[in-house]
C-alpha cells in the first residue's frame, strides 16, 4: 500500500470517527433528553395541581369560618350560607348542633364531621362522592354549642378544571384512599396502579404517568397522565450525514494525502478526545493548506456543538427554575403584585428577554394599566402606561384572547404597536386569563441574542401565564371570601366584627399622636313598629337606604359599621366634640329631609337618635367610649328621639345639648 492511498485511508478515518462519534451521541442523548424533559415538565404540573388542591383546602376553612360566623344571627343562617355557595366558595356547607342535629344545609350536602379533614390528610365520603372539607368548632361565650363544615366536591369537574389550568394536555385522576375517585378522563387501572406503588413516573408504551402523592394540608392524591413523547427521529438523517460526509471526506482526503503525517496525528488525537466526550477540544491552527482549513473546520463544529448543548442547558435550566419559583410564590402569597412580578421574571429570564412588562386591565374593562414592568424606562415608559382596549398589539390581544409572537414593522405581517405601546425590534404578547376572563397582557421585548421569539419561546410563556391564572384566581377568591367576612350581606356596611377590629387601632393611633376621635352611636326611632306595621322586607329596605344616606354623610376615612339590628356605629378619626355634633347632626337632618322608600312604596317618615362620645373626654378605651355614647343614645331616646345627645365627662348626669 503507498504512502498516499494509507494517508488516505487514515485521514479518512479521522473525519468518520469524530462524525460517528457526534451522530452516535445525539442518536441516543436526544431522545433521553426528550424523554427526561417531559418527565420534568409533568412531574412541576402534577406539583402545581396539588398546590391547587391545597389551595381548595383553604378555600374550604375559610368558607366554614364564614359560616360559623354567620350562625350569629340564625335568622339570615340559611341565606348567609346559601350565597357562600351561590360566590362558590363551596358546593356544601352543614352546620349541626353538638348532638349532630342539623341546623342549616346547602348545596351537596357533607357527612357530620368533627374533625378537621384537610388537616388530617383525609377525604370526606358522602352520599354524592368523595368531597374535601374542612370542620371548625362553633363556640359561643357560654360553651360550644356545633359544628360547621364546608366541603368541595372532589369529581370530574374538579379534575377538568386541573386540566385546563395544567394545559398542557395532561389528562387529571384524583385519588383518594388508594382509589381513583374522579377524572378528566377515562384511565386504566393498572397505570392508577401502577403509580401508587412507586413514587417513580410511570410509563405504559403509550402514556407517562407522574403521580403528587396526597399529605397534610392536600388530602388528594393527584395523578398526570400524558402521552409518551417520541424521541426526535434522527436516524436517518444521521446515516445520510455519514454517507455524505464519508464520500466527501473521500474526496477531500485524496487531495490532502500529500500533506505531512503531523497535521494528521494532531487531527487523530483531537478526535480521539472529542470521542472520549471531551467537547472542549480544539485544533492549533498552523497551516494555511488543506489540512489547516479542515481543522479549522473541525473546530468550529466542536465549538457549534458547545454554543449549542450550553444553550439546551441554559433554557432546561431557567424553565425549571422559574417553575419553581412560581409553584412556591404561588403556594404562599396572595399579592398579586408579587405574583405578577414572578411570572414576568421567569418569562424574561427563559426567553432571554431584555424588556417587558404585565398589563393589566382596569376595572371598568376600558383599558390597559401596567402592573409591573422590567427595562421599559429605557423605551419611553416611565411608571405610569394606560392602553387603550382593541388597539395596538397589547389591546388586540387582550381584547382577542389570542398570543402573538413577531418582529415589529409596518410590512406585511408585521406587528404595529399603537403609540404609547413600548417598542422594539421583535415582541411576543401572551393574554392572562383568570378562570372565565382575560385579565391582561403579558408583553416581552427583544431577545438578547437578537434572535426572534418562536414557537417554543411561546409555548414556554403559556406555561407560565396558565400557572399564574391558578395564582390570580387564588388571590380574587381570597379577596372576596375576607371581603365577606368583614361586611355585613344586607346593607354592605363593615360588620360588627371589622368595627371591632378598627376601633382599637384608631383609639391606639389617636392617643400615640394626641389626636381626637370620636364615635357615635345610630339607633332608628320606632323601627320595630315599621316592620310590625310593613313587614319584615320593607323593614330591610329601610335598613339599606338608610346606610346609604348615612355613609353620604361621613368622610372616607370614617368607619361606619353595622353595630347590630338597626343600629350603627361610626368612628370619626381627627374629629373632636365640635365637629362630631355637626356630624351627627347632619345625619339625623339627612334621615328625616325626606320619606324612605321607591315610587311605589308607602313613604314611610323615618327618625333616628344618636348618642355622640369623643376620645379622650368620654373614655381612653373603645368599651369606654361605646358605654358614653350608649348612654347618650339612652337619653336621646328619653328626651323624645329624632335627635343627638353628647355623652357627659365621665361621673356625671348626662347633660342635654339640644339640637
Ligand atoms: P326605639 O329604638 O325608638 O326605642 O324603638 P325601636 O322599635 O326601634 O326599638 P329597638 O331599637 O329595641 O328595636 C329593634 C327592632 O329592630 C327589633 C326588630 O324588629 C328590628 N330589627 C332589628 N334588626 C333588623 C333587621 O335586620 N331587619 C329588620 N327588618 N328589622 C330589624
Ligand atoms: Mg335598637
Ligand atoms: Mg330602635
Amino acid at each position: 500500500m503507498t504512502l498516499r492511498s494509507r494517508l488516505t485511508a487514515a485521514f479518512m478515518l479521522v473525519v468518520l470517527v469524530p462524525l460517528l462519534v457526534v451522530v452516535g451521541l445525539v442518536t441516543t442523548a436526544l431522545p433521553a433528553a426528550v424523554a427526561d424533559r417531559q418527565e420534568q415538565g409533568l412531574a412541576s404540573s402534577a406539583r402545581l395541581a396539588a398546590a391547587v388542591v391545597g389551595q381548595l383546602c383553604v378555600r374550604a376553612r375559610a368558607t366554614a369560618e364564614a359560616a360559623g360566623r354567620a350562625t350569629a344571627d340564625p335568622a339570615t343562617l340559611q341565606a348567609a350560607i346559601d350565597a357562600l355557595v351561590d360566590n362558590d366558595l363551596a358546593d356544601g356547607v352543614l352546620v349541626t348542633g353538638l348532638d349532630g342535629r342539623t341546623l342549616a344545609v346547602t348545596g351537596s350536602a357533607p357527612p357530620r364531621t368533627t374533625t378537621d379533614d384537610c388537616v388530617a390528610g383525609q377525604v370526606l365520603r358522602s352520599a354524592g362522592g368523595a368531597q374535601i372539607g374542612a370542620a371548625v368548632r362553633l363556640s359561643r361565650p357560654t360553651g360550644d354549642v356545633g359544628w360547621v363544615v364546608a366541603a368541595i366536591d372532589v369529581d370530574d369537574a374538579l379534575a377538568s378544571r386541573l386540566r385546563e389550568y395544567a394545559n398542557d394536555g395532561s389528562e387529571v385522576v384524583l385519588l383518594a384512599g388508594g382509589q381513583a375517585v374522579a377524572s378528566s378522563t377515562d384511565v386504566p387501572d393498572h397505570l392508577v396502579s401502577e403509580a401508587l406503588r412507586t413514587p417513580a413516573p410511570v410509563r405504559d408504551g403509550s402514556r407517562l404517568a407522574v403521580l403528587s402523592p396526597s399529605r397534610p394540608g392536600q388530602p388528594v392524591a393527584v395523578l398526570l397522565v400524558q402521552p409518551a413523547e417520541d424521541g426526535i427521529r434522527v436516524l436517518p438523517y444521521a446515516l445520510a450525514l455519514v454517507v455524505g460526509a464519508a464520500a466527501l471526506a473521500a474526496g477531500i482526503a485524496l487531495l490532502l494525502a500529500r500533506a505531512t503525517t503531523r497535521p494528521l496525528e494532531e487531527l487523530g488525537d483531537a478526535a480521539a478526545r472529542v470521542a472520549g466526550g471531551d467537547l472542549s477540544t480544539s485544533i492549533d491552527v498552523r497551516s494555511r493548506d488543506e489540512v489547516g482549513r479542515l481543522a479549522a473546520a473541525f473546530n468550529a463544529m466542536t465549538s457549534d456543538l458547545r454554543t449549542y448543548v450550553g444553550a439546551l442547558q441554559h433554557s432546561r435550566d431557567e424553565l425549571q427554575a422559574g417553575v419553581a419559583r412560581l409553584g412556591e410564590t404561588l403556594a404562599g402569597t396572595h399579592d398579586l403584585d408579587r405574583i405578577l412580578s414572578v411570572v414576568l421574571d421567569a418569562a424574561m429570564a427563559s426567553t432571554r428577554a431584555q424588556a417587558g412588562g404585565v398589563l393589566l386591565l382596569s376595572g371598568d374593562r376600558s383599558g390597559l394599566e401596567l402592573a409591573v414592568g422590567q427595562g421599559l424606562a429605557e423605551r419611553g415608559v416611565d411608571g405610569a402606561l394606560r392602553l387603550p382596549l382593541g388597539a395596538g398589539v397589547v389591546g388586540t390581544v387582550a381584547r382577542t384572547g389570542e398570543a402573538v409572537a413577531g418582529r415589529i414593522g409596518t410590512g406585511p405581517g408585521e406587528l404595529r404597536p399603537s403609540a404609547g405601546e413600548p417598542t422594539g425590534r421583535t415582541l411576543v404578547a401572551v393574554p392572562l386569563t383568570s378562570s372565565t376572563t382575560v385579565i391582561g397582557v403579558l408583553l416581552l421585548l427583544d431577545r438578547a441574542d437578537g434572535g426572534d421569539f418562536d414557537d417554543r419561546d411561546l409555548a414556554t410563556l403559556r406555561t407560565f401565564t396558565s400557572q399564574a391564572t391558578v395564582a390570580v384566581d387564588n388571590v380574587l377568591l381570597h379577596e372576596e371570601a375576607r371581603r365577606l367576612s368583614i361586611t355585613d350581606g344586607l346593607t354592605g356596611l363593615w360588620n360588627y366584627r371589622y368595627f371591632q377590629m378598627t376601633v382599637g387601632k384608631e383609639i391606639e393611633r389617636a392617643s400615640r399622636f394626641g389626636r381626637p376621635l370620636a364615635l357615635l352611636m345610630l339607633d332608628l326611632d320606632h323601627f320595630k313598629a315599621v316592620n310590625d306595621v310593613h313587614g319584615h322586607q320593607r323593614g330591610d329596605a329601610v335598613l339599606v337606604e338608610l346606610a346609604g344616606r348615612v355613609r353620604s354623610e361621613v368622610r372616607d376615612v370614617d368607619t361606619l359599621a353595622r353595630y347590630g339590628g338597626e343600629e350603627l356605629v361610626a368612628v370619626l378619626p381627627e374629629t373632636d366634640q365640635e365637629g362630631a355634633v355637626l356630624v351627627a347632626e347632619r345625619i339625623c337632618a339627612a334621615v328625616r329631609s325626606r320619606p324612605f322608600g321607591g315610587p311605589d312604596d308607602v313613604p314611610l317618615h323615618i327618625t333616628l337618635s344618636i348618642g355622640v362620645a369623643v376620645f379622650p373626654e368620654h373614655g381612653r378605651l373603645a368599651t369606654e367610649l361605646l358605654r358614653s355614647a350608649d348612654e347618650a343614645l339612652y337619653v336621646t331616646k328619653r328626651g323624645g328621639r329624632d335627635a343627638w345627645r353628647l355623652a357627659p365627662p365621665p361621673g356625671r348626669p348626662p347633660v342635654a345639648v339640644p339640637s
